[in-house]
């Protein structure tokens, strides 16, 4: 039976026997009451590692950066964010329904926001105008191909930011990546956001979970909304487990996958159905087929072979590297698509 390759996304993997190991071993207790021990040591280990006063554990990446925006923005504020944001485009309209805020949305190159872009997009004190209290960032950019920001791009938005008065908030889902492929430091981080949040379930191969990261006073608020949000769990050390295991063993190996997305990059330019293959700087392929294929045609072909991947529109496929991805599965991939029937 041929194996299945899936590059349907990094959130897909499943955990190694040295994490189960350490979930199993995980000392527990109810998190509710703050009592277990394995969900404070991770806590303080990321907020330790980012320079930030504190941390709260959550169970995925969309009730982080919620209960962010939340802690950030009143009732009729405006966020500021890209187009193509998950907050915005895959969070289930949670901006406006948790927290009563309307959205701008600028048009960022592959996502990445500039502070030129964004100083004519806030409003002056008007009371016809909601009152531009956040901005957020996404880094690695999803819809950018896993584009990463600089540190200096980010510091040119914290600085606006502070001369404005507004927050400023990191969607970190794939942070990891990012500071694996530029080299710069996690510790760099906390001096320029107000809220930082974290994916372990993605290319750090955790089953579940996600971490928020700000001031004392941030975090509190954050814990009240965690709560309301029916997020508070009891014996959550044993995710919690998983998430330390990971940033320990599973961090450095993320330069594989982005090896891996590489080499991806490399065959499909070369492949006759392919028009355009966006640069690859961490482990998102994103590529346009020819103008009169269908991308979902593609997409079919490859299932065929064993081969998951999903279109992002008509004629843009992706492929998503990850730690249950490999060396033989790229080859075997670049093999099926140089031979395609298309
Ligand atoms: C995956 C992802 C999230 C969070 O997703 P969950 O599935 O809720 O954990 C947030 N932002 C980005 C950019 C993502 O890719």
């Amino acid at each position: 039976m041929e194996q299945k390759i899936d590059l349907r996304s990094d959130t897909v993997t499943k955990p190694t026997p040295g994490m189960l190991d350490a979930m199993w071993s995980a000392k527990v207790g109810d998190d509710v009451y703050g009592e277990d021990e394995t969900v404070n040591a991770l806590e303080h280990k990321l907020a330790a590692l980012f320079h930030m006063e504190a941390a709260l554990f959550c169970p995925s990446g969309t009730m982080s950066n919620q209960i962010a925006i939340k802690c950030f923005t009143q009732p009729m504020d405006e966020v500021i964010c890209d187009q193509t944001a998950h907050v915005y485009r895959y969070e289930g309209g949670g901006i406006a329904y948790n927290s009563m805020a309307s959205v701008r949305l600028l048009n960022g190159d592959r996502g990445i926001l500039t502070p030129e872009l964004i100083e004519p997009e806030i409003n002056e004190d008007n009371i016809h105008y909601p009152r531009t209290s956040l901005i957020v960032l996404e880094n690695t950019v999803n819809k950018g191909g896993g584009k990463c920001y600089t540190l200096s791009q980010i510091e040119a938005i914290h600085n606006l930011c502070a001369i404005k008065g507004l927050k400023l908030h990191l969607d970190g889902a794939r942070l990891f990546n990012a500071l694996v492929a530029t080299g710069e430091k996690a510790s760099a981080y906390g001096h320029y956001f107000d809220g930082i949040s974290i994916c372990l379930s993605k290319g750090l191969g955790a089953p579940v979970g996600s971490v928020l990261l700000g001031s004392k006073n941030m975090i509190n608020q954050a814990r009240r909304i965690r709560k309301v949000l029916g997020g508070g769990m009891r014996q959550a050390g044993f995710l919690a487990a998983a998430g330390i295991y990971a940033l320990d063993h599973q961090v450095d190996r993320l330069a594989q996958d982005h090896a891996h997305a590489k080499a991806l990059a490399y065959a499909l330019a070369q492949t006759s159905f392919v028009e355009s293959v966006m640069p690859v700087e961490t482990n998102i392929v994103l590529f346009d087929v020819a103008k009169h294929i269908p991308a979902i045609d593609v997409v079919r072909q490859l299932a065929k072979n064993g081969i998951m991947c999903n279109t992002t529109s008509a004629k843009t496929i992706r492929l998503v590297t990850h730690m249950d991805v490999s060396q033989s599965m790229i080859d075997q991939v670049i093999e099926v698509m140089s031979k395609l029937d298309i």
